[in-house]
């Protein structure tokens, strides 16, 4: 089985963004792929974070992950600073427990294998750091994220990454550090150190739109909560803030290339009530305006959501479920990433201890 490798920053709650564009096809693939999944909170500290909110928003992905339909018997689903973490605490022979606590050395070599101008060509990067309220203050952190990133999905020698269409260009680059690292230090070798991973993305829904602004992306930092639906909305909240969304002025509702708050609202839609496009435009040519469409949009949320919700609160009155199962999922992403780890650091040159 091909190995799967994806996560979520545990910043604020997930939304229909994250859901759609990304969880919903971890749910759908899990039976055909060998998967690890998870909750990247060293990412979360790449822009300023309440380290109080850190902790609980790393329990309520993990818990959103189970709710959204991850099966931890299929699927590993561990945090990612408990992998190296995890080892220090952990009694285990010597050769392994030393290739574990390379971890922050792993990243380290990754970062010293990435030319800068890579790195600078990142949208993702351009677009936060403008939205900061200080250039000067973005953190190195913000900058170096994509490594980080590509330093986890090979760490754990992913084939294939299930992520929205923001993440393409971080997926290339990832493939480009694997490529280089491979070529420069893993020439000669029978066995590449990395292996290039691709990019598994939807047809549709790949990118959500903000309900405030069709042309930006929902995402868990916009400062504006009417921008997005969260997994955890209530159904006061949902209908509030399709109520407010930003729409156009055009007679009527369909597709258009240029509408792109219709388009963002028929493509939920769609997804909401599993109906085909053709469905949703016949139907779409039997309302009178806005009017008509929101409360259908409104419901068809409250009604998709509604089970996930039941099962996140079931999941929360169990702490101690919740915590086994990412224990047993960082001791499968352990040993995985320590062999990867060891295999770097020979093909680099370093000495492994004796
Ligand atoms: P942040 O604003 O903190 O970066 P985010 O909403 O972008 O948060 P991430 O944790 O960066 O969420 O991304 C998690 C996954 O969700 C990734 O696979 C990403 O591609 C996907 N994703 C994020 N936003 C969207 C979106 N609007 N539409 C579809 N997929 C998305
Ligand atoms: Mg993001």
């Amino acid at each position: 089985k091909k190995r799967v490798l994806s996560g979520v920053q545990p910043t604020g709650v997930l939304h229909l963004g994250n859901y759609l564009g990304a969880i919903r096809q971890w749910v759908a693939n899990q039976e055909s792929y060998d998967n690890f999944f998870c909750v990247v909170d060293s990412h979360a500290i790449t822009q300023p974070h309440d380290p109080k909110e850190l902790s609980q928003a790393t329990y309520r992905t993990a818990a959103l992950y189970l709710a959204a339909g991850i099966d931890p018997k299929r699927s590993n689903i561990f945090v990612q600073s408990h992998v190296s973490a995890h080892s220090e605490l952990m009694h285990s022979p010597p050769g392994r427990r030393a290739a574990r606590l390379l971890a922050p050395l792993h990243r380290w070599m990754l970062n010293c294998a990435t030319p800068m101008g890579w790195l600078e060509k990142m949208i993702q990067y351009k677009e936060k750091s403008q939205r900061a309220a200080n250039a000067k203050s973005v953190s190195v952190g913000l900058f170096d994220y994509p490594v980080l990133m590509a330093a986890d999905i090979l760490l754990y020698q992913a084939q294939l990454v299930p992520v929205g269409d923001d993440q393409r260009q971080h997926l290339e680059l990832t493939r480009d550090i694997a490529r280089r690292f491979n070529d420069k230090y893993a020439k000669k070798k029978k066995r590449k150190v990395f292996v290039e991973p691709e990019a598994l993305i939807v047809k549709s829904n790949a990118r959500v739109m903000s309900l405030q602004d069709g042309t930006a992306k929902m995402s868990k930092s916009d400062a504006n909560d009417l921008s997005r639906i969260n997994l955890l909305d209530s159904p006061d909240e949902i209908r509030r803030k399709i109520k407010k969304c930003k729409t156009d002025s055009i007679k009527g509702i369909g597709y258009s290339p240029d509408r792109p708050e219709a388009n963002n609202l028929l493509g939920i839609y769609e997804a909401m009530t599993g109906k085909s496009k053709e469905e949703v435009e016949a139907e779409a040519a039997t309302w009178v305006g806005w009017g008509t469409f929101k409360p259908l949009l409104a419901d068809a949320l409250i009604a998709h959501l509604e089970p996930l919700q039941a099962r996140y609160a079931e999941l929360v009155a169990e702490p101690e479920y919740l915590a086994s199962v990412l224990r047993e999922g960082a001791e499968a992403a352990d040993e995985t990433a320590s062999r990867t780890l060891a295999d770097a650091k020979r093909a680099m040159g370093f000495t492994l201890p004796g």
